[in-house]
């Protein structure tokens, strides 16, 4: 495919990526004199807060996830194309996919992140992480799995293991994990199995930091905490895991190292810029952090590339204050639509101002009725908290159609503790496949 420029003479603004960040661009550009492109390898934009719930089966894959194109149906001058792009041309202008190469005079390169396993990448068949729509009905397999292999596990030192759920990262992602799994066990499984009691599952939620929801105020975290450990879950501040094999976990903490015997363990801690800024990187100035996300300048464009702009997670910005932002929706949300501004203010020949973010506030579930939530200086927890998290959720899913089907499953889910959603599907790794992998993925010397 080799798209040539614009046949209307008007500036071509590619984007890459239809998450919240390249979605709000290419849709605040609705008006503007430019005809846009949106790349994704996706044709869905996905609603990756609501992740956990596909994971845990409380909502469908197709409930969190919008086609781009019935997103972008009614706006004329824009374009969706279905490729995976994989590198640069930033000289010529030129996007390279996979099905051809795209031109354009302003990029927009918001292609998110994944997860990182800190250089541990043989971690990732035994504990997978959360981001894309095959993670998280993986997730739910094995959890589900994990019930089913207990109830006809005669050994009950495995039946044991089996009931056993470790969540590395007690991020936003990791609590809401931990406590969606405690329901499961107390409430959505109490009358299905025979031979179990699928209560005496034990969760595990460990974090590296001294507390959970590290990026909110030290009072909500203490609340999380405290919420988290009533429903259950076990929480383990300032220890570090140290090795996952099929069949434990090694944790290291101030009292010593031990291990947890565990068939599930689920990652939700670290993550990694998309690998196109590698790219990005070899062909500019622009530097990558730690995370390999982009450093980017004041407007978010790369340093000596005025016309390409790097947003969402996948952007290191440092405010004038010198904080950088966190990778968060709001973030996204908002790097897209001053983009947008952005471009099309220079298309008419004027000024624009550096990006400014206005922290709307931090939130995060921790179960029925319980989350906590920062909003500017107000702090709340409990009902009040789960409320705020709800209505905002919903507002902020992209479709009406979606919003309406959440909201229903939602409903049923609260009155029912029913997790409609909760399929076993495609091919869960066995224990012996786990352990051939671990073979391989392990040097000589240790096996
Ligand atoms: C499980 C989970 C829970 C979260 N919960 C919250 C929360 O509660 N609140 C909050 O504020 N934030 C939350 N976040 C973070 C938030 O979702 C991200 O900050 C946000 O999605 C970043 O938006 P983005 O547009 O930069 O990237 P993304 O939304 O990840 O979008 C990137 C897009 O680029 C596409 N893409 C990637 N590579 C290519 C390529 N090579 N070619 C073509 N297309 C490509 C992808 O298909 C995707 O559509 C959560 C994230 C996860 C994973």
């Amino acid at each position: 495919m080799e798209t040539t420029k614009s046949t209307s003479g008007k500036p071509r603004v590619v984007i890459i990526g239809g998450g919240f960040a390249g979605l709000n661009a290419a849709k605040s550009l609705r008006k503007a004199p430019v005809e846009v492109t949106l790349i994704d390898r996706r044709n869905f934009h996905l609603f990756q807060p609501l992740l956990y719930q596909v994971a845990t089966g409380g909502l469908s894959p197709a409930n969190i996830a919008s086609p781009l194109r019935w997103v972008l149906r009614r706006q004329r001058n824009c374009e969706v194309v279905l490729a995976e792009v994989v590198g640069f041309d930033l000289e010529g202008r030129r996007v390279f996919t996979a099905e051809g190469d795209i031109p354009y005079d302003y990029l927009v390169v918001a292609a998110g992140s994944r997860h990182s396993y800190f250089g541990k990448d043989e971690w990732a068949e035994l504990a997978p992480g959360l981001k894309t729509i095959e993670d998280a009905t993986d997730i739910r397999g094995r959890v589900y799995s994990a019930f089913e292999h207990a109830e006809h596990e005669q050994d009950p030192q495995l039946r044991r293991a089996r009931l056993n759920f470790v969540i590395v990262g007690g991020g936003p992602t990791g609590v809401e994990l931990a406590g969606a799994l405690a329901e499961i066990a107390r409430h959505s499984l109490r009358n299905d199995f025979r031979h179990i009691n699928p209560a005496e599952a034990r969760i595990m939620l460990v974090e590296a930091g001294s507390r959970v929801l590290g990026g909110f105020p030290d009072d909500l975290s203490a609340k999380a905490h405290l919420s988290l450990e009533q429903l259950g879950v076990t929480v383990r501040t300032a220890t570090m895991v140290t090795a996952i094999t099929p069949e434990d976990v090694e944790l290291k903490s101030a009292v010593g190292v031990e291990r947890w015997p565990t068939r599930t363990v689920l990652w939700a801690a670290g993550v990694l810029a998309s690998p196109l800024s590698k790219a990005l990187t070899a062909d500019s100035q622009a530097e990558a952090d730690r995370a390999g996300r982009i450093m980017v300048q004041a407007d978010t464009s790369l340093p000596g590339r005025p016309e390409v702009f790097v947003i969402g997670d996948m952007a290191s910005y440092k405010q004038a204050d010198g904080k950088l932002l966190p990778g968060v929706a709001q973030v996204a949300i908002q790097q897209g639509r001053y983009v947008a501004r952005l471009i099309a203010a220079r298309v008419k020949g004027k000024a624009s101002e550096p990006f400014h973010y206005v922290d709307l506030g931090n939130l995060a579930t921790i179960g029925r009725r319980s989350a906590v939530a920062q909003i500017r200086k107000l702090h709340f927890s409990g009902v009040v908290a789960w409320w705020l998290w709800l209505l905002i959720h919903l507002m902020h899913i992209v479709t009406f159609r979606n919003r309406l089907l959440v909201l229903t499953q939602w409903a049923w889910s609260y009155f029912t503790y029913d997790r409609a959603a909760r399929l076993i599907t495609g091919d869960v790794p066995s224990d012996a496949d786990l352990a051939a992998l671990q073979r391989l993925a392990s040097p000589p010397q240790q096996r």
